[in-house]
Protein backbone atom coordinates (compact mmCIF):
# COMPACT_ATOMS: atom_id res chain seq x y z
CA UNK A 1 0.00 0.00 0.00
CA UNK A 2 1.51 3.34 -0.91
CA UNK A 3 0.44 6.15 1.03
CA UNK A 4 0.46 9.79 0.00
CA UNK A 5 -0.17 13.03 2.08
CA UNK A 6 -0.80 16.29 0.78
CA UNK A 7 -1.21 19.45 3.54
CA UNK A 8 -3.82 22.07 3.34
CA UNK A 9 -5.27 25.29 4.99
CA UNK A 10 -8.90 25.05 5.32
CA UNK A 11 -10.86 28.59 5.18
CA UNK A 12 -13.39 29.13 7.75
CA UNK A 13 -16.46 31.02 6.26
CA UNK A 14 -16.63 33.47 9.57
CA UNK A 15 -13.57 33.38 12.34
CA UNK A 16 -14.54 31.23 14.80
CA UNK A 17 -14.84 32.75 18.22
CA UNK A 18 -14.60 30.15 21.51
CA UNK A 19 -14.05 30.69 25.29
CA UNK A 20 -10.53 29.99 24.23
CA UNK A 21 -9.28 32.47 21.55
CA UNK A 22 -10.32 33.04 17.44
CA UNK A 23 -9.66 30.92 14.49
CA UNK A 24 -9.83 31.78 11.15
CA UNK A 25 -8.36 28.64 9.60
CA UNK A 26 -7.63 24.88 10.59
CA UNK A 27 -4.52 23.00 9.13
CA UNK A 28 -5.87 19.48 7.30
CA UNK A 29 -3.55 16.72 5.72
CA UNK A 30 -5.13 15.14 3.00
CA UNK A 31 -4.19 11.26 2.93
CA UNK A 32 -4.91 9.00 0.24
CA UNK A 33 -3.86 4.79 0.15
CA UNK A 34 -2.99 3.17 -3.25
CA UNK A 35 -3.44 -0.32 -3.68
CA UNK A 36 -4.38 -2.42 -6.40
CA UNK A 37 -5.51 0.11 -8.42
CA UNK A 38 -8.19 1.62 -5.93
CA UNK A 39 -7.56 4.80 -4.22
CA UNK A 40 -8.62 5.30 0.03
CA UNK A 41 -9.16 8.94 0.93
CA UNK A 42 -8.68 10.38 4.29
CA UNK A 43 -8.05 13.21 6.62
CA UNK A 44 -6.11 14.86 9.60
CA UNK A 45 -7.89 18.22 11.16
CA UNK A 46 -5.79 19.37 13.44
CA UNK A 47 -7.03 22.15 15.68
CA UNK A 48 -4.31 24.26 17.48
CA UNK A 49 -4.75 23.00 20.86
CA UNK A 50 -4.13 19.32 20.51
CA UNK A 51 -0.57 20.21 19.44
CA UNK A 52 -0.88 18.46 15.77
CA UNK A 53 0.29 20.58 13.01
CA UNK A 54 1.69 20.24 9.72
CA UNK A 55 5.15 19.15 9.98
CA UNK A 56 3.98 16.77 13.08
CA UNK A 57 1.49 15.20 11.03
CA UNK A 58 3.97 15.17 8.01
CA UNK A 59 6.76 13.90 10.19
CA UNK A 60 4.63 10.88 11.32
CA UNK A 61 3.10 10.00 8.10
CA UNK A 62 6.43 9.75 6.69
CA UNK A 63 6.99 6.51 9.02
CA UNK A 64 3.01 5.17 8.54
CA UNK A 65 3.99 5.08 4.78
CA UNK A 66 6.67 2.29 5.76
CA UNK A 67 4.67 0.58 7.96
CA UNK A 68 1.92 0.84 5.07
CA UNK A 69 3.91 -0.32 2.19
CA UNK A 70 4.81 -3.74 3.86
CA UNK A 71 0.66 -4.50 3.68
CA UNK A 72 0.79 -5.24 -0.25
CA UNK A 73 -0.80 -8.96 0.06
CA UNK A 74 -3.25 -9.09 3.30
CA UNK A 75 -6.28 -6.47 2.78
CA UNK A 76 -9.22 -7.02 1.63
CA UNK A 77 -8.34 -10.92 1.45
CA UNK A 78 -10.09 -11.33 5.17
CA UNK A 79 -12.84 -9.51 7.23
CA UNK A 80 -11.42 -5.91 6.27
CA UNK A 81 -12.67 -4.31 9.74
CA UNK A 82 -10.11 -6.88 11.44
CA UNK A 83 -7.56 -6.27 9.30
CA UNK A 84 -8.03 -2.67 9.14
CA UNK A 85 -8.16 -3.03 13.19
CA UNK A 86 -4.47 -4.90 12.86
CA UNK A 87 -2.89 -2.57 10.79
CA UNK A 88 -4.08 0.66 12.87
CA UNK A 89 -2.30 -1.17 15.52
CA UNK A 90 0.44 -0.88 13.93
CA UNK A 91 0.01 2.71 13.04
CA UNK A 92 -0.89 3.54 16.39
CA UNK A 93 2.35 1.91 18.32
CA UNK A 94 5.02 4.24 15.65
CA UNK A 95 4.81 7.52 18.42
CA UNK A 96 2.32 8.35 21.49
CA UNK A 97 -0.11 11.07 20.49
CA UNK A 98 -0.39 12.25 16.59
CA UNK A 99 -4.18 11.46 16.71
CA UNK A 100 -5.38 13.07 13.88
CA UNK A 101 -2.70 12.09 11.77
CA UNK A 102 -3.35 8.33 12.90
CA UNK A 103 -7.08 8.68 11.73
CA UNK A 104 -6.33 10.18 8.09
CA UNK A 105 -4.81 6.62 7.65
CA UNK A 106 -7.31 4.76 9.48
CA UNK A 107 -10.23 6.38 7.12
CA UNK A 108 -8.43 6.13 4.41
CA UNK A 109 -8.00 2.30 5.03
CA UNK A 110 -11.88 2.45 5.40
CA UNK A 111 -12.37 4.26 2.48
CA UNK A 112 -10.59 1.61 0.23
CA UNK A 113 -11.99 -1.32 2.14
CA UNK A 114 -15.18 -0.26 0.86
CA UNK A 115 -14.01 0.10 -2.82
CA UNK A 116 -12.49 -3.06 -2.50
CA UNK A 117 -15.44 -4.61 -1.61
CA UNK A 118 -17.45 -2.40 -3.43
CA UNK A 119 -20.10 -1.36 -0.96
CA UNK A 120 -20.93 1.50 1.05
CA UNK A 121 -19.02 1.57 4.15
CA UNK A 122 -21.78 2.55 6.53
CA UNK A 123 -23.37 -0.62 5.52
CA UNK A 124 -20.06 -2.56 6.18
CA UNK A 125 -20.47 -1.20 9.93
CA UNK A 126 -23.70 -2.11 10.16
CA UNK A 127 -25.56 1.19 10.23
CA UNK A 128 -29.13 1.62 9.52
CA UNK A 129 -29.69 4.88 7.46
CA UNK A 130 -33.34 5.59 8.99
CA UNK A 131 -31.71 5.86 12.18
CA UNK A 132 -29.35 8.65 11.17
CA UNK A 133 -29.55 11.66 14.02
CA UNK A 134 -29.77 15.38 12.82
CA UNK A 135 -26.81 17.18 13.07
CA UNK A 136 -26.49 20.15 14.52
CA UNK A 137 -24.80 23.58 13.05
CA UNK A 138 -22.62 25.29 15.09
CA UNK A 139 -23.14 29.23 15.47
CA UNK A 140 -19.76 31.02 16.36
CA UNK A 141 -20.07 33.62 18.97
CA UNK A 142 -20.98 37.11 17.01
CA UNK A 143 -22.73 40.26 16.67
CA UNK A 144 -26.36 39.70 16.28
CA UNK A 145 -26.22 40.74 12.38
CA UNK A 146 -22.87 38.17 11.78
CA UNK A 147 -25.82 35.68 13.90
CA UNK A 148 -28.42 36.26 11.88
CA UNK A 149 -26.52 35.72 8.58
CA UNK A 150 -25.19 32.27 9.89
CA UNK A 151 -28.80 31.12 10.52
CA UNK A 152 -29.60 32.10 7.33
CA UNK A 153 -26.98 30.04 5.88
CA UNK A 154 -28.07 26.96 8.25
CA UNK A 155 -31.28 26.86 7.05
CA UNK A 156 -32.17 23.18 6.78
CA UNK A 157 -30.53 22.47 9.61
CA UNK A 158 -32.59 21.10 12.75
CA UNK A 159 -30.79 22.43 15.47
CA UNK A 160 -28.34 24.92 16.39
CA UNK A 161 -24.89 24.17 18.44
CA UNK A 162 -23.75 27.40 20.80
CA UNK A 163 -20.48 27.77 21.75
CA UNK A 164 -21.08 29.35 25.60
CA UNK A 165 -18.46 29.98 28.54
CA UNK A 166 -16.80 33.13 26.91
CA UNK A 167 -19.44 35.87 27.97
CA UNK A 168 -22.96 36.61 28.93
CA UNK A 169 -24.21 33.24 28.14
CA UNK A 170 -28.29 34.49 29.11
CA UNK A 171 -27.61 37.05 26.93
CA UNK A 172 -26.45 35.20 23.57
CA UNK A 173 -29.44 33.10 24.34
CA UNK A 174 -32.05 35.78 24.16
CA UNK A 175 -30.45 36.90 21.02
CA UNK A 176 -30.62 33.60 19.37
CA UNK A 177 -34.11 33.20 20.64
CA UNK A 178 -35.21 36.27 19.30
CA UNK A 179 -34.26 34.56 15.82
CA UNK A 180 -34.74 31.07 16.14
CA UNK A 181 -36.29 28.60 18.14
CA UNK A 182 -34.67 25.45 16.94
CA UNK A 183 -32.98 23.04 20.07
CA UNK A 184 -30.08 23.66 20.99
CA UNK A 185 -26.52 21.73 21.72
CA UNK A 186 -24.65 24.32 24.05
CA UNK A 187 -20.90 23.84 24.54
CA UNK A 188 -19.30 25.55 27.39
CA UNK A 189 -15.74 24.30 26.13
CA UNK A 190 -14.37 24.24 29.56
CA UNK A 191 -15.79 27.52 30.05
CA UNK A 192 -17.50 27.80 33.08
CA UNK A 193 -15.46 27.66 36.43
CA UNK A 194 -18.32 27.99 39.34
CA UNK A 195 -20.38 24.79 40.10
CA UNK A 196 -23.76 26.26 41.70
CA UNK A 197 -23.65 29.16 38.88
CA UNK A 198 -23.04 26.19 36.23
CA UNK A 199 -25.98 24.33 38.00
CA UNK A 200 -28.49 27.55 37.65
CA UNK A 201 -27.66 27.90 34.08
CA UNK A 202 -28.18 24.81 33.44
CA UNK A 203 -31.65 25.14 34.88
CA UNK A 204 -32.24 28.03 32.67
CA UNK A 205 -31.06 26.85 29.27
CA UNK A 206 -33.40 23.83 30.07
CA UNK A 207 -35.83 26.23 30.06
CA UNK A 208 -34.59 27.99 26.71
CA UNK A 209 -34.85 24.32 24.56
CA UNK A 210 -31.46 23.65 25.18
CA UNK A 211 -30.95 19.83 24.82
CA UNK A 212 -27.57 19.25 26.49
CA UNK A 213 -24.32 20.19 27.28
CA UNK A 214 -20.81 19.65 26.75
CA UNK A 215 -17.59 20.25 28.52
CA UNK A 216 -18.87 22.66 31.24
CA UNK A 217 -15.48 22.93 32.88
CA UNK A 218 -11.86 22.60 32.99
CA UNK A 219 -11.09 19.48 31.42
CA UNK A 220 -9.26 17.65 34.24
CA UNK A 221 -11.79 19.08 36.99
CA UNK A 222 -13.61 15.74 36.26
CA UNK A 223 -15.11 16.46 40.48
CA UNK A 224 -16.70 19.37 39.56
CA UNK A 225 -18.24 17.57 36.16
CA UNK A 226 -18.91 14.38 38.66
CA UNK A 227 -21.10 17.33 40.95
CA UNK A 228 -23.12 18.90 38.08
CA UNK A 229 -23.99 15.40 36.11
CA UNK A 230 -25.22 14.42 39.07
CA UNK A 231 -27.74 17.29 39.64
CA UNK A 232 -28.37 18.30 36.28
CA UNK A 233 -31.54 17.96 34.46
CA UNK A 234 -29.94 18.09 31.49
CA UNK A 235 -27.86 15.58 30.29
CA UNK A 236 -23.69 16.77 30.55
CA UNK A 237 -21.07 15.12 27.75
CA UNK A 238 -17.47 14.83 28.34
CA UNK A 239 -14.79 16.48 25.00
CA UNK A 240 -12.16 17.68 26.15
CA UNK A 241 -11.91 15.77 28.92
CA UNK A 242 -12.19 12.42 26.66
CA UNK A 243 -9.96 11.46 23.93
CA UNK A 244 -9.52 8.00 23.53
CA UNK A 245 -10.77 4.87 24.54
CA UNK A 246 -8.46 4.38 27.80
CA UNK A 247 -10.19 7.67 28.66
CA UNK A 248 -13.33 5.92 29.23
CA UNK A 249 -12.91 4.55 32.66
CA UNK A 250 -12.21 7.93 34.03
CA UNK A 251 -14.70 9.96 32.83
CA UNK A 252 -17.39 7.23 32.80
CA UNK A 253 -18.29 8.10 36.79
CA UNK A 254 -18.26 12.04 35.59
CA UNK A 255 -20.82 12.32 32.99
CA UNK A 256 -23.81 11.16 31.06
CA UNK A 257 -22.19 10.68 27.89
CA UNK A 258 -18.86 11.30 25.66
CA UNK A 259 -18.38 13.30 22.51
CA UNK A 260 -16.61 10.44 19.94
CA UNK A 261 -14.68 12.69 17.48
CA UNK A 262 -12.23 10.62 14.74
CA UNK A 263 -9.87 13.28 14.90
CA UNK A 264 -9.07 12.38 18.59
CA UNK A 265 -9.83 8.87 19.12
CA UNK A 266 -7.32 7.94 15.97
CA UNK A 267 -10.45 6.67 13.30
CA UNK A 268 -13.19 4.45 13.45
CA UNK A 269 -11.98 1.23 14.47
CA UNK A 270 -11.43 2.70 17.95
CA UNK A 271 -14.21 4.48 17.85
CA UNK A 272 -16.56 1.56 17.28
CA UNK A 273 -14.85 0.22 20.12
CA UNK A 274 -15.18 3.24 22.33
CA UNK A 275 -19.10 3.11 21.41
CA UNK A 276 -19.58 -0.71 22.11
CA UNK A 277 -17.86 0.09 25.71
CA UNK A 278 -19.59 2.66 26.20
CA UNK A 279 -23.13 1.94 26.08
CA UNK A 280 -21.79 -0.74 28.80
CA UNK A 281 -21.46 1.65 30.82
CA UNK A 282 -24.62 3.40 29.91
CA UNK A 283 -23.10 6.21 28.83
CA UNK A 284 -24.74 8.12 26.15
CA UNK A 285 -23.21 8.51 22.58
CA UNK A 286 -22.38 12.09 20.63
CA UNK A 287 -20.46 11.96 17.47
CA UNK A 288 -18.74 15.25 17.04
CA UNK A 289 -15.79 16.68 14.53
CA UNK A 290 -13.49 19.25 13.88
CA UNK A 291 -13.55 22.10 10.86
CA UNK A 292 -13.29 19.23 8.31
CA UNK A 293 -13.45 18.31 4.74
CA UNK A 294 -16.27 16.62 3.53
CA UNK A 295 -13.43 13.31 4.02
CA UNK A 296 -13.44 13.36 7.48
CA UNK A 297 -17.61 14.29 7.80
CA UNK A 298 -18.37 11.33 5.61
CA UNK A 299 -16.28 9.20 7.99
CA UNK A 300 -18.16 10.15 11.17
CA UNK A 301 -21.30 9.67 9.13
CA UNK A 302 -21.09 6.29 8.19
CA UNK A 303 -20.89 5.70 12.21
CA UNK A 304 -23.50 8.12 12.92
CA UNK A 305 -26.53 5.78 12.97
CA UNK A 306 -25.45 4.18 15.55
CA UNK A 307 -24.85 7.49 17.86
CA UNK A 308 -27.72 9.28 19.83
CA UNK A 309 -26.43 12.18 18.54
CA UNK A 310 -24.48 13.82 15.81
CA UNK A 311 -22.48 17.30 15.31
CA UNK A 312 -21.14 16.61 12.14
CA UNK A 313 -21.53 20.09 10.32
CA UNK A 314 -17.70 20.63 9.72
CA UNK A 315 -17.14 20.69 6.06
CA UNK A 316 -20.44 23.45 6.53
CA UNK A 317 -17.99 25.95 8.12
CA UNK A 318 -15.31 25.90 5.54
CA UNK A 319 -14.75 28.24 2.28
CA UNK A 320 -12.51 25.85 0.43
CA UNK A 321 -14.05 22.17 0.60
CA UNK A 322 -12.48 19.95 -2.06
CA UNK A 323 -14.60 17.17 -2.34
CA UNK A 324 -18.15 17.95 -3.13
CA UNK A 325 -20.63 18.56 -0.16
CA UNK A 326 -22.21 15.52 1.62
CA UNK A 327 -26.09 15.23 0.54
CA UNK A 328 -28.08 16.98 2.83
CA UNK A 329 -32.09 16.71 4.03
CA UNK A 330 -34.45 16.84 6.88
CA UNK A 331 -31.42 18.27 8.80
CA UNK A 332 -29.78 15.17 8.19
CA UNK A 333 -26.23 13.83 6.03
CA UNK A 334 -27.64 11.22 3.74
CA UNK A 335 -25.97 8.44 2.66
CA UNK A 336 -25.82 6.07 -0.48
CA UNK A 337 -24.88 3.49 -2.14
CA UNK A 338 -22.14 4.71 -3.32
CA UNK A 339 -18.31 2.60 -2.00
CA UNK A 340 -16.49 3.42 0.27
CA UNK A 341 -17.10 6.90 2.29
CA UNK A 342 -19.19 8.01 -0.60
CA UNK A 343 -16.51 11.06 -1.38
CA UNK A 344 -17.25 12.66 -4.75
CA UNK A 345 -14.35 15.26 -5.57
MG1 LIG B 1 -16.97 20.42 22.07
Amino acid sequence: MLLHFEPMLLELRHPFRLATGTRTHTKVVLTQIHWEGLVGFGEAAMPPYYGEDHETAKAFLSKASEVLLNENNSFGSSDGKEEIARIMEKIDAIAPGNNAAKASVDIALHDLWGKVIGKPLWQLLGSELEKMPATSFTLGIAEPAVMQQKLEEASGFKIIKVKLGSGDDRQLIRSIREMSSLPIYADANQGWKDKEATLDLVYWLQEQNVQLIEQPFHKDDLGSSAWLTERSPLPIFADESFQRFTDLDRVSDCFHGVNIKLMKCIGISEAIRIADVARKHRLKLMIGCMTETSCGIMAAAALAPQIDYADTDGCWLVRNNPFEMPAFGNGRIMLDSTPGLGLKK
